[in-house]
């Protein structure tokens, strides 16, 4: 199976902001705000720099089934 990994110390999505324009890229952050707060203070400067890529890194984890030998490999 291949889910979102939440084994101890996994980290949850990280997310940046990308201008489309410059391609100048915001810090990037486990909370949304930060990112997008960035991208409109981006466009108040820049007022043509007004379009994006929201860049979401998620981690995921592969867990063999149980009855899969590689089963008991698993965290
Ligand atoms: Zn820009």
């Amino acid at each position: 199976m291949l889910g979102t990994d939440t084994t101890p110390g996994a980290s949850g999505p990280i997310y940046e902001m990308e201008c489309t324009t410059c391609l100048d890229t915001s810090p990037a952050s486990g909370e949304r705000a930060g990112p997008e707060d960035w991208a409109i203070r981006l466009t108040a400067r820049h007022h043509d720099h007004a379009g994006f890529r929201a860049l979401v890194t998620a981690f995921v984890r592969v867990t063999p089934a149980p009855g899969d030998p590689l089963h008991k490999m698993a965290p």
